[in-house]
């Protein structure tokens, strides 16, 4: 730290995602990415946007909010796009925290949500998951503070389903709830529809997972026009151009090949089952998952060797040091090959037949 770093954020401790390691090929299974490459349409599209790179990008992202808006069934007015989704849940925690509504969130869920509240100097809650690492939503009735709620969960791929939730947004009119569905795509059901009824509910969502863009750097919220206007105040008072144009083409592109998106989510929830069977005949306790991911653990070895193993073996997964969850490990589901090669990997390791 230089002696120059301000008071403020002395004691922040910084978000550390998943490896991104350049050195060798990995079978990457730790960040949630999708085996597939984005759409042919994507790219032609991303193509074309190349020709006027001398100019800034649309701050309104326009052409990209309308295709969105057309897909979704709902206005462009009720959607911000931005550099991930992760901007928007910043943005969100910006605007939607202050002491009087505090944030909320489970004890196990997206590891940015404290990060955020506490750049922003924002008091939070944490809700302990149930014993089955489940989400009750009965415990987020009448909070009085700015609920933020994964869904499905992550580490644990579990889901709500939108009755749950509305329960959360009928009983909270004073406060917003976010729905972070980074993970929604691969089976759950979308509370998007339910911003035409709850002006307290923004819906955040990516094209880092199931649009194959994690590289690209795009997600967006949804909600009341009047929940977008305050999320652009915030966004217009930090980076306008935060979205760049190539991303925003591919994001278009992607859109309009809706397609091949749906097809790559039901290769990805065809292999979920299968790999959930192929860990659990392995001894593993797999918890049941609705994302891109499982969270595995095995009653005989360590969490941290599991990881520590696979990766000396050429297998990425995701571990998390937190006490409640060290046991497990959380790892992407990938394609049949790279399930493969992670069985291949385990019963070498570990003798396990
Ligand atoms: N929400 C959740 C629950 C996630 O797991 C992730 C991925 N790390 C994000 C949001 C952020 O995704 P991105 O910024 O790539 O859109």
């Amino acid at each position: 730290m230089s002696r120059f770093f301000s008071e403020k954020y002395k004691d922040l401790e910084p978000y550390v995602p998943g490896e991104q390691p350049q050195d060798m090929q990995y079978v990457k299974l730790n960040t949630n990415e999708s085996p597939f490459p984005p759409s042919p349409s994507a790219l032609y599209y991303a193509s074309e946007a190349a020709r006027p790179a001398n100019l800034y990008s649309d701050p309104d992202c326009t052409q990209l909010r309308k295709t969105l808006a057309e897909s979704y069934g709902i206005g462009a007015e009720n959607i911000i796009c931005g550099n991930g989704s992760d901007e928007i849940l910043n943005f969100a925690f910006m605007a939607f925290c202050d002491p009087r509504h505090p944030a909320v969130f489970p004890d196990i869920t997206y590891g940015f949500y404290p990060v955020f509240a506490k750049l922003n100097g924002i008091m939070y809650r944490e809700i302990p998951l149930e014993p089955d690492l489940s989400i009750d939503p009965a415990r987020y009735i009448d909070s009085g503070m700015t609920i933020f709620i994964a869904n499905p969960n992550a580490p644990t791929g579990k889901l709500l389903s939108p009755i749950q939730i509305e329960g959360i947004l009928a009983t909270n009119p004073e406060n917003v709830v976010v729905i972070d569905e980074a993970y929604i795509d691969f089976g759950g059901i979308s509370c998007v529809p339910l911003i035409k009824q709850y002006s307290n509910l923004l819906v955040v969502q990516t094209f880092s997972k199931s649009r194959s863009m994690a590289g690209a750097r795009l997600g967006f919220g949804i909600g009341s026009e009047e929940l977008i206007a305050d999320l652009n105040t915030i966004r217009y008072s930090i980076n306008p151009y935060n979205v760049n144009s190539y991303t925003a083409a591919l994001g278009v592109g992607t859109l309009l090949d809706p397609e091949y998106t749906k097809a790559n989510c039901a290769t990805i929830m065809k292999n979920r089952k299968m790999f959930t069977k192929g860990l659990r005949d392995m001894g593993f306790e797999v918890l049941d998952s609705a994302a891109n991911f499982v969270f595995a653990k095995h009653p005989l070895i360590n969490g941290q060797e599991v990881y520590e193993k696979l990766k000396e073996n050429g297998v990425l997964v995701r571990h998390f040091a937190k006490d409640r969850i060290k046991d497990y490990n959380r790892i992407t589901v990938g394609t049949a090959e790279q399930i493969d090669e992670l069985f291949g990997a385990i019963k070498r390791i570990w003798r396990i037949r």
